[in-house]
């Protein structure tokens, strides 16, 4: 009884303290994406629902290229049903019951029915799942696919990566502890496993065993199983699998407009309207003709909420990359470092806020301490990255937005954009002469 009364509150004191960093932890992620401007929404709900079911929830994106979508699949199904299955390890552990659900309902033949089926399928899931892992723990490790060996993945994104997998095994094998060693007490007790499908056909290998044996096997799979999760909910705001949680708002804000439409600054595209056609009577300026404060984006402050989010949500996969041109011609540009550094940039500003009493204090650091004009330059703005990301990224938006500082308030751009920039200003064309001289060459 005392074992038991311990049993309880040590589970719910490392519950409850889970459950408060956890949620300290997603405040302070959520607050760092409220540090950009208001992102602003186009397109109907509807459209953005679709591209929740479709591409967050069916990972339509994914399954552009079929057998690692169908391994990704399988962990991902594996890791939603087996939430089933910790709802009654939850409520085991905080109310000192075992496997409370199969035996609060022992008599309705088909709830029990529901019940072993859904442990079997688990059960399924989890081989599957363990089957995914390895190969994608070998792509990585012994494969040594080009997108996990880029400079951008050096050190802990490889770790993390790593980590996350082994994890998953450590989660499949305290599943299985659990449900074998617990079938087999049950056989010594009632003749009979509870029927699950997998660790049933386990189970009677193993029921000679002595009952305290196993019940101490069955224990350690189940603190094994319910510490690990904690584990991975502390750990999972500081790692890349980010994108399990943020794949859904990530897609529902995603811009709706056509690829290749680039945003623009409406006050330079107002300036250009009358510099093209000076006659046009243009209604007299108003408050949102105001020329900006500040053109593009040095920091992370000048992005939007839906470009902080994209960084948060980056699943480091590296398709962008992959697909990028530059990249692929030996350029220094990776749209997936973008990302990185755009999450690393803001996770700091992030923390000096936190540590300056609600302030940010200036630290002589930009987003472009992070990322370079070269891997600026680099863009050819063709929407590669854009058109490959599975949880709908864009890369291109932030670059564009650096550009855009770069060039309109620092002027640092490459000596041969520089004149057919001062040609358009002066001749409203790229060209070394006046735009009324356009037409001149059909005289010759
Ligand atoms: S838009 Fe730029 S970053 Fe994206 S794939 Fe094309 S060149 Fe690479
Ligand atoms: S931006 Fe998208 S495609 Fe690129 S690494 Fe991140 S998740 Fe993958």
């Amino acid at each position: 009884m005392l074992l038991k009364i311990l049993q309880i509150l040590v589970f719910n004191i490392i519950f409850l303290s889970t459950i408060y960093l956890a949620f300290k932890k997603a405040k302070q992620i959520y607050s760092n994406i409220q540090l950009g401007k208001a992102m602003k929404k186009d397109g109907s709900t509807n459209e953005r629902i679709k591209n929740v079911l479709l591409i967050a929830f069916g990972q339509q994106k994914m399954f552009q290229n079929i057998l690692p979508a169908i391994l990704h699949f399988c962990i991902y199904v594996a890791f939603i049903i087996t939430q089933i299955e910790l709802i009654e390890i939850f409520i085991d552990g905080a109310i000192g019951s075992h496997r409370l659900l199969y035996h609060t309902f022992d008599d309705n033949h088909i709830f029990h029915f529901l019940y072993v089926g859904t442990i079997s399928f688990i059960e399924i899931l989890s081989v599957l799942a363990f089957i995914a892992t390895i190969a994608f723990l070998s792509r990585r490790n012994l494969l040594k696919l080009p997108r996990f060996t880029k400079p951008e993945l050096k050190g802990w994104p490889t770790k993390d990566a790593n980590l996350i997998l082994l994890f998953e095994i450590y989660l499949i094998a305290c599943i299985f502890s659990m449900n074998i060693a617990d079938q087999a007490m049950h056989i010594q007790e009632h003749g009979e496993g509870y029927g699950f499908l997998i660790s049933g056909m386990i189970a009677p290998a193993l029921s000679h065993l002595s009952y305290t044996l196993l019940h101490v096997w069955e224990r350690i799979g189940w603190w094994g199983h319910i510490i690990g999760v904690f584990g991975f909910m502390l750990y999972l705001p500081h790692s890349k699998h980010l994108h399990i949680l943020l794949a859904f708002p990530n897609t529902y804000f995603a811009k709706l407009t056509p690829k290749g439409q680039l945003s623009n600054l409406e006050a330079v595209t107002k300036e250009i309207k009358i510099m093209m056609n000076p006659d046009t009577a243009f209604a007299a300026p108003t408050e949102a003709d105001a020329t900006p404060v500040k053109f593009g984006a040095k920091d992370v402050f000048d992005l939007n909420q839906k470009h902080l989010l994209d960084a948060y949500t980056c699943t480091e996969c590296g398709r962008c990359t992959s697909a990028c041109p530059a990249n692929q011609t030996g350029k220094k540009l990776s749209p997936r470092k973008i990302m990185m550094d755009t999450r690393d940039r803001l996770e700091e500003v992030g923390k000096n806020i936190q540590a300056n009493g609600g302030q940010f204090v200036d630290d002589q650091k930009s987003l472009l301490s992070y990322i370079t004009v070269e891997e600026l330059r680099a863009c050819t703005t063709c929407n590669a990255c854009v058109q490959e990301c599975p949880v709908l990224i864009n890369p291109l938006d932030i670059i564009m937005e650096l550009r855009r500082h770069l060039i309109l308030e620092e002027s640092n751009s490459p000596e041969e954009w520089n004149g057919m920039f001062s040609n358009i200003e002066n001749n409203s064309a790229p060209w070394q002469f006046s735009q009324q001289d356009r037409l001149k060459w059909e005289e010759n």
